[in-house]
C-alpha cells in the first residue's frame, strides 16, 4: 500500500481540517489529539509523507524525533507529577489506525494499566486549555 494524501493528518498539514496546533515547525506538526487518552496527549508529525517509521527518510525522522524530544519535555513541565509516554505504531496489525507517520505524547500516572484505544473525543474547551498549557511550557523551553 502507499502512502493516501486524503488521510487524516495530511489534511491537517494542508489545513483542510482544523486541529488545536501547538507549534508549527518547518518539518513538524504537534497538535493536540482529538480522543485523548489523557490530559495534555499530543500529536508530533512530521510534513513528509510517510505511513510509517520504515518509509520516512531518516533526515525527516531526526526532525521529528527531536521534536517529540522538545514537546515531551514541555509535557513534563506542565503536567508535573506525571510520567511521559512516547508512543509510535506501524501497521494496523499493531494498532495503528492513522496512515501517516506520527508520535503520541501523553502525561500519564496510571503505570502499566492502561489500554490504548477507545475513548471519547474531548470537548473544545478541554483540549483549548491542554494546548494553551503545553504552549506555555514550550515557550520556557532553551
Ligand atoms: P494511532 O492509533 O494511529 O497511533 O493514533 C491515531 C490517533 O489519531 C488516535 O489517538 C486518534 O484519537 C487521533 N485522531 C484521529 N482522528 C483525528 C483528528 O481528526 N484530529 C486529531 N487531532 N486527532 C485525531
Amino acid at each position: 500500500m502507499s502512502y493516501d494524501p486524503a488521510n487524516i493528518f495530511a489534511r491537517i498539514l494542508r489545513g483542510e481540517i482544523p486541529a488545536y496546533v501547538i507549534e508549527d515547525t518547518d518539518h513538524t506538526l504537534t497538535f493536540m489529539d482529538i480522543m485523548p487518552k489523557a490530559d495534555g496527549h499530543a500529536l508530533v508529525i512530521p510534513k513528509e509523507g510517510a505511513r510509517n517509521i520504515f518509509e520516512i527518510s531518516d533526515e525527516a525522522l531526526q526532525h521529528v524525533i527531536t521534536q517529540v524530544k522538545r514537546v515531551a519535555r514541555a509535557a513534563q513541565r506542565a503536567y508535573p507529577g506525571k510520567g511521559i509516554r512516547v508512543i509510535q505504531l506501524n501497521g494496523s496489525e499493531a494498532g495503528q489506525s492513522v496512515f501517516h507517520l506520527h508520535f503520541h505524547v501523553i502525561p500519564s500516572a496510571d503505570g502499566m494499566n492502561f489500554g490504548f484505544h477507545g475513548g471519547a473525543a474531548a470537548d473544545e474547551k478541554s483540549l483549548k486549555e491542554n494546548a494553551q498549557r503545553l504552549k506555555q511550557a514550550l515557550a520556557t523551553l532553551a
